[in-house]
């Protein structure tokens, strides 16, 4: 009867002794390592790190978003046309020196805070403006604003302390109409903020804003007609005072005198001037290539 109650208890006592071996596993994975043993990363713990892995990820892929700024290249004193005041010249061929673009910030006002000429969609530039240049384009956005209610005139990229790298329609630091503190990107918010010149050629306002901006000294900086026929290159100066460019927001402040010239063709046959032509034209410029001015 001992011997067959033993025996009977035998499956039990098998039973716990698998329980046992089987628990003490479970426990010695979890906590029973021993010391220099590597330690297993749990799972929640590996998804975070995958978590953080990716986020450092899309950090770097959105570096390269938004304005990269280009660097200085090229930059001899070679610009003459610095001494002209309002028809000072900046482009690849007339460079200016990165000292000159910072004391020039300095001599400019804020769009923004002394006209209430809002930066409509903030990009690469500052909203400022050379203080006649500013009065005369507050004087423009009243007139275009009664000439068309409900229509407004904003900025999105004015004064640029830097060039940028954005394709064919940016320039190097040195090299951009943006340093001169009389230009600005226009944008009318009833169209959106996107720069498009298909878009904006088509708006009477923006018609308007053409056909009028020179009676307060702005010019259309780049007019189709002075693109040179090639617009998949960079700003390319040639000595005929072509560019290569075609702008339509682009609006640049020269003086009432000078754009009423410019616009009305003084020099070119009646037709629209580009600034470049213009100066080659006056003799105020000799050469547009090499960059040189009337000696006086
Ligand atoms: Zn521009």
């Amino acid at each position: 009867m001992k011997k067959n109650s033993i025996l009977s208890s035998l499956p039990v006592l098998i039973a716990f002794v698998f329980v046992g071996v089987f628990a003490w596993l479970i426990a010695s994975t979890f906590f029973g390592t021993k010391a220099g043993d590597p330690q297993p990363e749990p799972e929640a713990l590996e998804e975070e790190l995958e978590t953080i892995e990716e986020e450092i990820e899309e950090i770097e892929e959105n570096k390269s978003v938004g304005p990269v700024y280009a660097p200085m290249t090229n930059v001899a004193s070679s610009n003459c046309t610095i001494k002209y005041g309002n028809l000072m010249l900046i482009n690849p061929n007339f460079h200016v020196e990165q000292d000159y673009i910072t004391n020039r910030r300095a001599e400019l006002i804020s769009l923004s805070y002394n006209y209430g000429i809002a930066e409509g969609n903030p990009n690469n530039g500052d909203n400022l403006m050379d203080s006649v240049a500013a009065l005369h384009m507050n004087e423009m956005a009243n007139a275009y604003k009664t000439a068309y209610p409900g229509h407004t005139l904003e900025t999105r990229s004015c004064y640029r302390v830097r060039g940028t790298t954005c394709g064919r329609l940016c320039l190097p630091t040195g090299q951009t109409d943006h340093h001169t503190g009389l230009t600005c990107d226009l944008i009318d918010p009833a169209y959106g903020t996107s720069l498009d010149t298909s878009l904006y050629n088509q708006h009477v306002e923006w018609q308007w804003l053409k056909a009028n901006s020179y009676k307060y000294g702005f010019i259309d900086r780049f007019p189709l007609a002075w693109a040179g026929g090639s617009m998949s290159e960079p700003m390319n100066v040639n000595a005929d005072g072509s560019t290569g460019l075609y702008e339509t927001w682009h609006y640049r402040y020269v003086g009432v005198e000078a754009a009423t010239e410019i616009a009305t063709g003084k020099y070119n046959n009646g037709q629209y001037d580009s600034l470049e032509h213009y100066l080659k034209a006056t003799g105020l410029v000799t050469d547009l290539v090499n960059a040189t001015c009337k000696t006086d």
